[in-house]
């Protein structure tokens, strides 16, 4: 990726009046590789100079109710049968409501995977995750980072559409949530990033915002795969003026995903 491509990326995460303070131009992100971090551009530097605008922000997403965390997995499937079970499903009443199951896409032994929290209108109908204007973003932020989307792996909490793009409640997502586990034991990341509330509060089994849980470091699972939280692309979209603190949570992963020393 050339830089003219990476400032593209940028200006496509509305972070575009980001300016290095640097003299000479920033080292380009390997295609195969995360970006090394020397690269990465530091928290300070953005924190200085992007443009922020603080008026009427959008209230965050409404909090999902307590949860009640589903048993642990017993035992890992493989790809064909965990996705046949899904495909099958009807453990919640969303699987009657559903046109396709949206399992998951990408890498199946990606270091890096992306868990949201429900399929919307267009990926119920692909059966694809992160489609439409809020999947074009994510895909923004992804090169953004230095990789492709075909390079990590990207889930959601539940496989099946909520009617009216609602957030999916207690009981879909305690029905649902093990069969996410199951993918984290298949593709065993190296690091996880919730996206918005309801991922962050499942995976963490809290009640706390998004915003209380973004800028910390926790782990998921007995493998402790370490796991951060940041805003959700689609809540990025009503909030645009929230997207550099998006890229200062993608600077906080590439730095560790660099640092094997941490994990
Ligand atoms: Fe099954 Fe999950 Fe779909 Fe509910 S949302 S029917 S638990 S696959």
């Amino acid at each position: 990726m050339d830089e003219t491509q990476r400032r593209a990326y940028l200006e496509a995460m509305d972070i575009s009046l980001w300016q290095p303070r640097f003299s000479s131009p920033l080292p380009m992100p390997s295609m195969s590789t995360v970006m090394p971090v020397s690269a990465v551009p530091k928290v300070v530097e953005i924190h200085q100079t992007i443009e922020i605008k603080e008026t009427n922000p959008a209230p965050e997403p409404i909090i999902a109710p307590v949860i009640e965390i589903a048993p642990p997995v017993i035992a890992a499937p493989n790809w064909e049968t965990l996705i046949a079970r899904v495909n099958a499903c009807r453990a919640c009443e969303l699987g009657a409501l559903r046109t396709k199951t949206v399992f998951g896409s990408g890498k199946r032994d990606a270091a890096l995977m992306l868990i949201g929290e429900a399929p919307g209108a267009e990926e119920d109908q692909t059966g694809e995750p992160f489609v439409g204007r809020a999947g074009k973003l994510l895909t923004a932020i992804v090169k953004a980072m230095g990789l492709e989307r075909e390079q990590i792996y990207i889930a959601n909490v539940v496989k099946c559409r909520p009617p009216d793009n609602r957030n999916p409640n207690a009981n879909e997502i305690a029905a649902c949530v093990n069969y996410l586990r199951e993918q984290v034991a298949l593709i065993q990341p190296r690091m996880m990033l919730a996206l918005g509330t309801v991922a962050g509060q499942s995976l963490l089994n809290t009640t706390e915002t998004v915003g209380a849980l973004r800028g910390r470091w926790f782990t998921f699972g007995e493998t402790q795969i370490p796991l951060r939280v940041t805003y959700h692309p689609a809540y990025l979209l009503r909030s645009p003026n929230q997207k550099a603190k998006v890229w200062n949570d993608l600077v906080a992963v590439m730095e560790r995903m660099n640092t094997p020393s941490k994990n």
